[in-house]
């Protein structure tokens, strides 16, 4: 994958595809498949890190404005986006 789009691992690496709680285990969310989405590994590590702490859906939004202003991950990583 690295050399097809010619990129660096450590950049796939931030687009590895995880298992988001919406509700995190450790407020109480469960292992269930409606408390469980795909979400990259920045994606995963950042939402519940922010100062204030945006909805699932709300979050969802913020990510697709960024994706569409081309300000969301490093340009390079932008043609798997799409
Ligand atoms: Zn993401």
């Amino acid at each position: 994958m690295a050399e097809r789009y010619h990129l660096p691992v450590g950049l796939l690496n931030r687009l590895r595809c995880t298992a988001e709680h919406l509700k995190p285990r450790t407020n109480g969310g469960r292992e269930s498949l409606d408390n469980i989405v795909a979400a990259c590994v920045f994606c995963n590590q950042t939402r519940h890190k922010m100062r204030d702490v945006l909805s699932p859906v709300a979050y969802q939004q913020r990510v697709r404005r960024r994706v569409e202003a081309r300000k969301w991950h490093p340009l390079e990583c932008h043609p798997l986006l799409r």
